[in-house]
């Protein structure tokens, strides 16, 4: 995957809460969520923060908002000016598919879609519970932001084994950007909150979250920016294949069984398995069209 090297970036689309004086530290959690962060937050998205004694509640006076207050772009926006940029470190890469992505569904929905930002945390409360730094990415439909702890893409390769890369990362991040998508269409409004199982509502909204991913990336190489051109110069077959390697890796009978207790227990199925996560992805993918990704229209789903 490249970038337009000569592609101007834009970092107001990220909140880089990282380095911020007491963003860290923050006994949140008690500690990196890493691999459960991956699944229980989604979870917790789906409570929409709404059980009385959960998430929500201990979120106290804070919000979303309260928090971007205290981020601080400096840094981010003097190092990623450039596609070139994007090209040479991960962060800027980030902030080029952030653009991208939305750019993409700006195009296809037009003033329904509402752009929205990307916290890089260091340890804050959301409005769906602690984001410390190790906790995977997750959408929040409370506040409606994306948090994306960035030593999560070290974590896929050197916990999950994914061979990783600079369009993996991408992927996640048009998957969390997906499920604002479908929270701005009101499609988390088919699942019930908690429901898990191989048809359940839950797994139906994550492929399909894979799915909108994959329509993304067919279409990132001509996607136009602000300036008329696409941010993305390359997409390569190298890059897809890392991709599903990636999504073999995050599939929950891949996780239970590899990183798990071993047993593959269906009923606690959240986000499908390996094979589904990376059939949606390529159905996104292979057609470039959002309206094929309808995981809610059938029960083959793969
Ligand atoms: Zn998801």
């Amino acid at each position: 995957m490249r970038y337009r090297e000569d592609a101007s970036l834009d970092t107001s689309g990220v909140r880089d809460r990282r380095g911020v004086p007491g963003g860290r530290g923050l006994a949140v959690g008690g500690g990196g969520l890493g691999l459960v962060g991956v699944v229980v937050l989604v979870l917790v998205q789906l409570l929409g923060g709404g059980d009385g004694g959960g998430a929500g509640a201990a979120l106290g006076g804070l919000s979303g908002l309260d928090q971007g207050e205290t981020a601080d772009n400096t840094q981010l926006a003097q190092e990623c000016r450039t596609g070139a940029d994007a090209n040479a470190s991960r962060d800027c890469a980030v902030v080029a598919d952030i653009e991208s992505i939305q750019d993409y569904w700006t195009g296809v929905l037009g003033s329904a879609y509402a752009p929205t930002e990307t916290v890089f945390p260091g340890s804050v409360q959301t409005a769906c519970g602690g984001a410390t730094s190790g906790s995977g990415p997750f959408y929040c439909p409370a506040d409606r932001l994306v948090y994306i702890d960035l030593t999560f893409f070290e974590d896929l390769r050197t916990r999950f084994g994914a061979e990783g890369g600079a369009f993996v990362d991408a992927y996640v991040i048009a998957h969390e950007y997906a499920h604002h998508v479908q929270d701005l269409l009101g499609t988390n409004q088919q699942v019930r909150p908690g429901e898990t199982g191989p048809l359940s509502g839950t797994v139906r909204l994550e492929l399909q979250a894979d799915c909108y991913a994959g329509a993304w990336a067919r279409h990132a190489e001509t996607v136009p920016d602000d300036s008329g051109a696409p941010l993305i110069a390359e997409i390569t077959q190298d890059d897809v294949d890392r991709a599903l390697d990636a999504a073999g890796r995050i599939g929950d009978d891949f996780i239970q069984r590899e990183l798990g207790g071993g047993t593959v227990d269906q009923d606690a199925f959240s986000h499908g398995t390996s094979e589904q996560r990376q059939r949606w992805f390529l159905t996104g993918y292979e057609t470039g069209d959002p309206a094929r990704c309808d995981t809610f229209a059938t029960d083959d789903l793969g």
